[in-house]
């Protein structure tokens, strides 16, 4: 089993989300008292946050590649990055630790793909909703068609992640919001949802959301598993 890199804290309640999916879908494969072999760098969120919104993401990269050292130092063999928002620097922190990074992206393009839908709405932050480095590699690897909110709903999308989720506050009201904003997308003409930050499945679930909702999180620590299991689960089939 490969000793998976985890770059967590981004924020810590979404990083606590990820260890247990490693665990319980490491344990789903191997069975007995199987469990995931990780090795963790958490960083401090409130530093990490503050250098998002003033734009200084070249200080986040120094940030998350001294982290990612350490993993690789550790003797981690592939990175995985707790967070969407923070691909956009996945490059540098790849090349930074020589480390290849687990995208996010892909598992998700992948199981969108697999279900058949094309047309797909992002919910994520306002970096991750508004700029390329997300959407490209969806549309460009996968042919999906990425619709997001308007500028209104980007605005309180955002606020309840920042505000609300990273700080573990899960509110009936920004729940309804949110399937408010999904119910939007499919009057938009989207067949399936990103939930494209690693908090939001903290506040809305499969059950009550007008359309079918594609988990980052989920999908990211069983993938990063699948790719630790390698060795083992050919050696099961043999
Ligand atoms: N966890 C979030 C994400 O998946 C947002 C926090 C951050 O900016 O890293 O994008």
């Amino acid at each position: 089993m490969m000793l998976i890199g985890l770059l967590g804290g981004m924020s810590w309640e979404s990083t606590a989300t990820y260890y247990r999916e490693m665990n319980l879908a490491t344990n789903r494969a191997l069975g007995g008292l199987h469990s995931a072999r990780i090795l963790m760098h958490s960083v401090d969120f409130e530093r990490i946050q503050k250098l998002q919104h003033e734009g200084k993401w070249g200080e986040c990269a120094r940030i998350l590649v001294d982290a990612a050292r350490s993993l690789k130092a550790g003797g981690a063999s592939f990175l995985v990055i707790a967070s969407n928002t923070m691909h956009k620097l996945a490059d540098e922190i790849e090349e930074g630790s020589g480390l290849p990074v687990l995208h996010i992206a892909d598992p998700t393009g992948e199981a969108i793909v697999k279900a058949g839908y094309r047309k797909v709405g992002l919910l994520a932050t306002r970096f991750t909703m508004e700029e390329h480095f997300y959407r490209r590699r969806l549309e460009t690897r996968f042919h999906l068609e990425i619709s997001i909110p308007d500028d209104e709903e980007r605005a309180d999308i955002h606020r309840i992640i920042y505000e609300e989720l990273c700080h573990g506050t899960v509110l009936e009201t920004s729940a309804a919001r949110y399937r408010q904003i999904i119910d939007h997308m499919k009057w938009a003409g989207c067949e399936a949802v990103v939930l494209g930050c690693t908090e939001i499945s903290m506040l809305v679930s499969n059950d009550k959301a007008a359309l079918p909702l594609f988990d980052t999180t989920a999908l990211h620590a069983r993938a990063a598993v699948a790719l630790s299991l390698q060795g083992e689960l050919i050696g099961l089939r043999d």
